[in-house]
């Protein structure tokens, strides 16, 4: 029987000024877990941010010296944040963070990062609202351990995971799958297998589509580990997403991706990425619900 853990801190909010990206909504997950009360307060870890030999496992020592001197360089400059000290040092820890959740998924089955998910992360450079590339750090730490043969990357946030595949593009340990809408940021690099959705595709277009795919790669792959790229920017009102997802819709797709998982023995750990509703507490709410389903699907009653 699966044991769910999860990992937050008050130290992933940062300010990053007036923003579209909603840095305190992982503050909010985890106090609308606290309300629900649900969840016991022994099963919230605590990370550390990631060791620079971590971050160098998937990063270049020239990228992560500039952006630690806080330098405004090539290789910092197609970030969209301000470049500030609590800030490199929020994304640090949210790394920490998803390898922590790994680790502990690896052990009970079933973890979440209530942060990480930072995708756009190239290896020498950052782009969008990522700066370190949470999951390929935490891939690198466990395959050079020897802790994990191979893993799969499940990316459903609405916008490609275009760092994560370029970081593992010739890496055959690693499958990134990556279910995002087409027509949107950022320029598309090459997963293991993309799947590009037209606009506005709904919930069931969707769930079809992942239906199609995901049980195949799980089944012919058989990752050790599966990181779940779980951005709720696919719901119908975000503001960067242009696809149609009801927060039903999200939750059956969380649901799908967690009993698939699940099912298999498939120890799995979620990262939070995308999420940009007109009102933020849908999207604490779409977040907060993956949480409750990896922790009745521990309890066994999923
Ligand atoms: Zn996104």
């Amino acid at each position: 029987m699966a044991e769910a853990f999860f990992v937050y801190s008050p130290d992933y909010y940062c300010d990053i000024g007036a923003h579209v990206f909603p840095t305190v909504k992982f503050a909010r997950v985890r106090e609308a877990l606290r309300r629900d009360g649900e969840i016991p307060e022994e099963r919230f870890l605590l990370p550390e941010p990631a060791a620079r030999a971590d971050l160098e496992l998937a990063h270049s020592p020239a990228y992560l010296d500039d952006l630690f001197s806080l330098r405004r360089t090539p290789r910092t400059a197609r970030s969209e944040l301000p470049l500030t000290e609590p800030i490199v040092r929020a994304y640090a820890l949210a790394a920490g963070g998803t390898l922590l959740a790994a680790r502990r998924a690896l052990r009970s089955g079933l973890a979440a990062n209530l942060g990480g998910g930072f995708h756009h992360a190239f290896a020498d450079r950052a782009e969008g609202f990522c700066y370190i590339n949470d999951l390929a750090v935490a891939l690198r730490r466990l395959l050079a351990d020897g802790a994990i043969r191979r893993a799969a990357v499940v990316d459903l946030d609405v916008h490609q995971g275009n760092g994560t595949a370029a970081i593992f593009r010739d890496d055959p340990a690693v499958f990134t799958f990556s279910m995002h809408q087409e027509n949107n940021y950022p320029a598309k690099e090459r997963s293991t297998l993309d799947v590009g959705l037209e606009d506005r595709t709904g919930d069931a277009e969707y769930l079809d589509r992942l239906n199609a795919h995901l049980p195949a790669i799980l089944d012919d792959f058989r990752p050790d580990l599966v990181l779940y790229v779980a951005g709720v920017d696919v719901f119908a009102e975000d503001v960067l997403g242009g696809l149609a997802l009801t927060l039903e819709g999200i939750g059956e797709r969380d649901r799908c991706v967690v009993g698939h998982c699940a099912r298999r023995g498939i120890p799995l750990a979620a990262t939070l990425a995308g999420g940009y509703a007109a009102r933020l507490e849908d999207t604490v709410s779409a977040h907060r619900d993956l949480c409750r389903i990896l922790w009745d699907t521990a309890c066994g009653e999923e």
